[in-house]
Parts: structure tokens; C-alpha cells; sequence
């Protein structure tokens, strides 16, 4: 008789395999591994780790402080999503830039800022953009949107980032990436190809359960072989070739340039901003911001935690003076933030 083929769980709770530390690159998986109870299922050998994947949390402190020179200095309404609100800047954050006076509008895209300009003549108006390589194709059509509907008081401020780069930078940090399908689903799998042919392995891993067992439980499979490996397991949404569109859109209005990720530095090559010809659109021009350097509070480790050299139980803060309530650093405020996941599943519980 034919043998049943293990399930994805049982390969999981079964692996018997050496020490392997997993790279959760995406935020999203961080959040759904812990919600899922997926982690409880994990030999003692199996270690997950976070990444960089979480837009708020790699945005630099200095990029904080351009959006509220541009509030307060300027009086630029700043149009952005909901969780960079309260990720602390130098001095203080955009919600406590709003107590000074400065306007802060809360938006769910790019569109909806560029129609809030549309609506709003008066009012000089900027998105703040961030994000990877999924969010960047948005902010590019909001910009041409801009163009066509004839406004000049819309603008970005960029600090959109590609993926490349950090893998670059985190190399040896991990054993296995797991990779952020919905980047993938833009970028495709070439990159991730060539990183297993450079000795880098991972998985591309989807967002449902079903979809996260599956990615884990062919990461250890394959990890037991001894041989880097690369796995397209999302492969519903993920081709080798991406999203053309969405990348010749970003080609056309984008160039790279040097960007700054908290905790890994400046990476060159690794930001995105808008060319000259849209250059009435770029923030940072339009308005001439002067260089910031901004000063991230000395207790916080987000920028550890972001590389995967500390847990952010290993944050001497955490759960105590940095809360969800009363975040000390990004990782704390963002819905997709390690430390946020860390609180909200428990882990400062245990600390007690
Ligand atoms: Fe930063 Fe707070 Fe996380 Fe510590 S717990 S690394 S202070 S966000």
C-alpha cells in the first residue's frame, strides 16, 4: 500500500533536522505566524526571526522630521497612512506635530491624497510615500493622475525602497528568507533565483495558513538537503517574470538612488525617487527641504530587531516604557512591526 504523504504540519512538528533560524523579511507574516499560533507548532531548533519588510519600520527617523518641517515650516497638509502618524521623529511625532497646529490627513492610498488635492486648491498638499516595491506602482499613477487632472499643489515625498538591496545586506543573517509574496508578485522570482545561486535559500510564501504551513514546511525539507535552495510556494499569485505593467510604470517616472533603512544604514541603489521630468512632483524639490539628521531615541533596538540580531523581547524597553499606547520606536507602532506582533501575542505578558 501506497504511504501517506505527510501534511505540511506534520513535516513542521516533525522536523528532526539541524538549528535553522527563518527570516520573516515580510511584517504581514510576522503578524500572521503569531496569530495563527503557527509559532506554538515549532521545534525548539526552528527559529524565526524578523526582518525589513515592514514599510514604517525602515523608514528612517529623518524622513519623520522632513514631513514635519513640511507641516510646520511650510504648512503643507501632509496626506499618509494612518500608522506613520505616531512613529516618533527626532523631536517629536506628526501626531504631536498636529498638536502645534500642522494638518495631517489621514488616507488609505495615493489616490485618495491626490483627490484630497484635487478637492482642496487652497491647500498645498504632499503624500508621504513609502513602502517597497508593491506600493510604489500607486504613487506613480497618483502622480500621473496629478498631471492629467491639470493640479500643481500635489506632490510625494518619496522614500519608497526596493527589496534587492537588503537582501544584499542581510546575507548570513539567516539561514532561510522567507519572501514576501505580494513583492514578488510585482518583482517575480529571478532575483530570488540568483540569490540561491549565490548560496542565499528561501521560499516565497503566500499569506493564508494553509499557504504559510506549506512555505515552512518546505523551507525545513529543504534545509535538511544541505543545498541552497529557492521555492516559488505562492505560486497562485507569484510568476517568474512579476508584473510587468506595474514595473515598466515605475521605470518610466522612477530612478534609483541611495536610501537610508533604519537599522541597516544607507544602502546604495536601494530608494526609489521621481525623475527630473516629474520633478514638480517631488516634495523635497518643490519645497527645497534641507538636509535632516535625524536622531532615533538611543533605547530603542528597532533597528537590531529589523536585521534579526535581537528578538524585541531582547529590547530592554519593551513592553515596559515602549507600548503600543506609548511606542518608543517604529517596530512598535506599525500593524505589520515585529515589537507590535511581540506585544500583541503575548510576549510581554510573559515577561512578568
Ligand atoms: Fe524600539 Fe520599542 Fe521595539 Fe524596543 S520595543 S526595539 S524601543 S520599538
Amino acid at each position: 500500500m501506497e504511504e501517506r504523504k505527510k501534511t505540511a504540519r506534520e513535516i513542521i512538528e516533525g522536523y528532526q533536522g539541524p538549528p535553522v533560524r527563518i527570516m520573516e523579511v515580510c511584517g504581514t507574516h510576522t503578524h500572521e505566524i503569531f496569530r495563527l499560533g503557527i509559532r506554538k507548532l515549532l521545534p525548539p531548533q526552528v527559529e524565526l526571526i524578523s526582518g525589513p519588510g515592514c514599510p514604517v519600520c525602515v523608514t528612517p527617523v529623518s524622513f519623520i522630521d522632513e514631513a514635519i518641517y513640511l507641516a510646520l515650516e511650510k504648512q503643507v497638509t501632509i496626506c499618509t497612512f494612518g500608522d506613520l502618524v505616531r512613529v516618533p521623529g527626532s523631536q517629536m511625532s506628526l501626531a504631536g506635530a498636529r498638536e502645534k497646529g500642522a494638518k495631517i490627513h489621514i488616507v488609505y492610498s495615493p489616490a485618495d491624497a491626490e483627490k484630497y488635492a484635487k478637492d482642496h486648491p487652497e491647500e498645498q498638499v504632499t503624500f508621504l510615500s513609502v513602502g517597497f516595491e508593491t506600493t510604489t506602482p500607486a504613487g506613480c499613477l497618483s502622480v500621473k493622475q496629478a498631471k492629467e487632472d491639470g493640479i500643481s499643489n500635489y506632490s510625494l515625498l518619496v522614500a519608497n525602497k526596493t527589496m534587492p538591496g537588503a537582501y544584499e545586506a542581510l546575507k548570513g543573517s539567516a539561514d532561510v528568507f522567507l519572501y514576501p509574496g505580494h513583492v514578488n508578485a510585482i518583482t517575480g522570482t529571478k532575483l530570488c533565483e540568483e540569490l540561491a545561486k549565490e548560496g542565499v535559500s528561501g521560499v516565497v510564501a503566500g499569506f493564508t495558513a494553509k499557504e504559510l504551513l506549506t512555505a515552512l514546511a518546505v523551507a525545513l525539507a529543504r534545509f535538511q538537503e544541505g543545498r541552497p535552495f529557492f521555492v516559488n510556494c505562492y505560486p497562485r499569485v507569484v510568476t517568474e517574470n512579476g508584473s510587468p505593467q506595474a514595473q515598466k510604470l515605475v521605470e518610466e517616472m522612477m530612478e534609483p538612488c541611495d536610501s537610508e533603512w533604519r537599522g541597516l544604514g544607507v544602502i546604495k541603489g536601494s530608494g526609489m525617487r521621481l525623475q527630473e521630468e516629474w520633478s514638480a512632483f517631488d516634495a523635497r524639490k518643490k519645497y527645497k527641504i534641507p538636509p535632516i539628521q535625524g536622531k532615533a531615541n538611543p533605547a530603542c533596538r528597532c533597528g537590531d530587531v529589523l536585521q534579526g540580531k535581537c528578538k524585541p523581547s531582547d529590547c530592554k524597553v519593551f513592553g515596559k516604557v515602549c507600548t503600543p499606547q506609548h511606542p518608543v520606536g517604529a517596530c512598535m507602532v506599525s500593524g505589520e512591526g515585529a515589537c507590535s506582533a511581540y506585544y500583541m501575542y503575548g510576549e510581554a505578558e510573559k515577561m512578568k
